[in-house]
């Protein structure tokens, strides 16, 4: 579904991802583990058409989406929910939601998925009028993941969901996250927390100095003696 090949980033004369090349295929659960600067976050950036990429390809569906702006990429099916959530402190958590699907036109679609959302997190319903920037640190991860859903993606996008949050919230971002690919969407995932990735996920690449280094299913990076002493303090 996904294919990233030979990306290379740069920020001036910083080279942030190097030849990154990963693999997504529809209804997985794919996560990026690293340290703190292996070029996570740019690699999401750079699918989501948020930064041009110096060199390699991307193709979403048989499509080259390299050069496509952030627009595009949306509206091909990519959602992104970025790191430290990023909601619009300003406005309402509703006007936060209808930003999440300015693309759409079918209004009756977009009724039904916010009716859905709102089942699905009471809190969000009740603060619907409310500006989201007043919402909890864990209310304001479920808006955005809520956001990220009002696209109706086939492919999302996490950067870093459980940063900042209270441990039992924690717990239930991750439950959330495997839900909705319980539904059917693909998803892409970077997380810090490499025991809690590894767990939830198909299949996971770490990249180092933005590189993959190694790459294999959740099950077996959690037996990787190199992972295990690198990134679960085993
Ligand atoms: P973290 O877990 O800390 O968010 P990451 O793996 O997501 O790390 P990136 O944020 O992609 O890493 O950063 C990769 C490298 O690019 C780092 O060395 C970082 O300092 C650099 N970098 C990121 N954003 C910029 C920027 N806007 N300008 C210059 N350098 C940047």
């Amino acid at each position: 579904m996904l294919k990233v090949e030979g990306l290379v980033c740069r920020y001036g004369r910083v080279e942030a991802v190097r030849d990154l090349s990963i693999e997504v295929h529809r209804g997985e659960l794919v996560t990026l583990i690293g340290a703190n600067g292996a070029g996570k976050t740019t690699s999401l950036k750079a699918i989501s058409g948020l930064l041009a990429p110096a060199a390699g390809r991307i193709v979403f569906d048989g499509e080259d989406i390299t050069r496509a702006s952030a627009r595009q990429v949306l509206e091909r099916g990519i959602a992104h929910c970025p790191e430290g959530r990023r909601v619009f402190p300003y406005m309402s958590v509703r006007e936060n939601l209808e930003m999440g699907c300015f693309l759409r036109r079918d209004a009756a679609g977009v009724a039904e998925d916010m009716d859905r959302l709102f089942a699905r997190f009471p809190i969000l319903h009740e603060r619907r009028n409310q500006a989201a920037g007043t919402l909890s640190g864990g209310e304001q991860q479920m808006l955005a993941i809520s956001r990220a859903l009002m696209s109706r993606p086939k492919l999302v996008l996490f950067d870093e969901p459980s940063l900042g949050l209270a441990p039992n919230l924690v717990e239930r971002t991750f439950e959330i996250i495997e839900s909705i690919r319980k539904d059917g969407v693909t998803v892409v995932m970077v997380e810090q927390n490499a025991f809690a990735a590894l767990e939830l996920s198909d299949r996971s690449y770490v990249l180092e100095q933005g590189r993959v280094t190694l790459t294999g299913t959740g099950r077996a990076l959690l037996d990787d003696p190199y992972v295990r002493q690198a990134y679960l303090g085993a």
